[in-house]
């Protein structure tokens, strides 16, 4: 059950723009993740995926582009009739034959949604759509309008928006509001803005689209600066309350922001956001595994939340303080997103942390033993770099039979 599950509400509050209604989690890692160079997933895999988004609670699982190929719209087709919690996006450029598809693929899911995109920024537009800003906006408008024939649920997004004119930007939404979009997305599409720069741009929209309580305000950042993240942040502390991200990050380029990262931002610091999610915390962990197994690329070691090494003390200060009380270097709880904290010894573990380990492992050294087991684990550290399990194992027996002969 989700406490914040009722603050749905997205008006504008004067003032104070972080401490109204939740924010949506919208999964993208399907689409945009699986647009990873070196990213492909099978159609079995798509769907276990799915499964475990919807276990982890997302609000929102872009399952696919439908009309970009005939094992998309399948993908698609098959996760709206999986799931059940969550709703189930399918993407669309504002042409009547990608609606139609889109919709075709969505609308045996129980909560469908029709995404449909169009670019607006002036490089977009000129050199790419060779359109001009009328015409963009008449053919969104009228694309927006076709697909609310076939569903309630429908999201514009203007494309490259952070390149975009704020004022075209405003006009563009305020029309698509009227013809029934429920929620604007404004992308970060190239990975180009600063935290500060795209916060006010949410709070642009915010204040100057004058239908905008109709809709929801969503964002979307790519991480080509390493700001998608920070960018997500800065939307939501300025209005924004749905963050298209994905697992591990996953996306095209440099990727998207990191679904763990939002949620784990929002929960460790929600006296600062005053907002939440209604992410399952337990399954992060796991989503990022499976993830990472499915689609090949592996999560970089000192990723923030999922790496291998973000629960893990090494330094002896760190880990004797941990072994006090884990508060003293850790913000989170691996617990909490369904991982174990990890004590890794090595030439700068002291006494305490060599202690620990052993009787998790069954040995019990106190004194002289204790210390014996400490220097020959530095030794042998000196020279790995890491001790594995295995040589630990080695060594208390080693200790335990008072025989000190060579172990490694
Ligand atoms: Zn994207």
């Amino acid at each position: 059950m989700c406490f914040l599950r009722t603050q749905t509400s997205v008006g504008p509050v004067a003032g104070n723009f972080k401490s109204h209604g939740r924010v949506r989690i919208f999964d993208t890692t399907l689409r945009d993740g699986e647009q990873s160079p070196g990213a492909t997933l099978t159609h079995g895999e798509k769907i276990e995926i799915a499964q475990k988004l919807e276990s982890l609670n997302v609000d929102v699982i872009e399952a696919g582009f439908p009309i970009a190929s005939q094992d998309d719209f399948k993908a698609v087709k098959a996760v709206s009739q999986t799931v059940r919690k969550p709703i189930v996006c399918g993407l669309a450029r504002t042409l009547e034959k990608d609606i139609e598809k889109a919709w075709q693929a969505v609308q045996s899911a129980k909560k469908p949604r029709i995404h449909t995109f169009i670019a607006t920024s002036q490089i977009h537009m000129k050199h790419k759509l060779k359109m001009s800003k009328a015409a963009v906006k008449k053919q969104a408008v009228e694309m927006v309008g076709f697909a609310k024939n076939f569903c309630e649920d429908i999201e514009f997004s203007a494309e490259d928006a952070s390149r975009s004119s704020p004022e075209f930007l405003c006009e563009i939404f305020e029309a698509v509001i009227n013809a029934g979009a429920t929620t604007i997305n404004i992308p970060d599409t190239v990975g180009y803005s600063q935290p500060n720069e795209f916060g006010r741009l949410v709070r642009h929209v915010k204040e100057n689209v004058p239908n905008i309580e109709a809709a929801a305000i969503s964002v979307h950042c790519h991480d080509d600066l390493g700001m998608a993240v920070a960018n997500s942040m800065a939307a939501i502390m300025n209005g924004a309350r749905q963050v298209e991200c994905t697992i591990n990050g996953l996306g095209e380029r440099a990727g998207n922001a990191s679904l763990e990262e939002i949620a784990m931002n929002l929960f460790t610091r929600k006296e600062f956001f005053e907002t939440g999610t209604c992410i399952n915390f337990k399954e992060i962990y796991p989503a990022s595994k499976m993830v990472s197994n499915f689609t090949g690329i592996a999560v970089q070691r000192n990723k923030a939340i999922v790496g291998e090494n973000a629960f893990a003390h090494e330094a002896g200060v760190h880990q004797h303080g941990m072994l006090a009380d884990s508060r003293t270097y850790e913000i989170m709880k691996p617990e909490t997103i369904g991982k174990i904290s990890k004590l890794v010894l090595g030439k700068h573990s002291g006494k305490h942390a060599t202690k620990a380990v052993l009787e998790e492992m069954g040995f019990f050294f106190s004194g002289e033993e204790l210390d014996a087991v400490t220097a020959r684990i530095k030794q042998v550290a000196d020279v790995k770099k890491s001790v594995r399990k295995r040589d630990i194992v080695a060594i208390a027996n080693e200790i335990v039979k008072g025989n000190k002969n060579e172990v490694i």
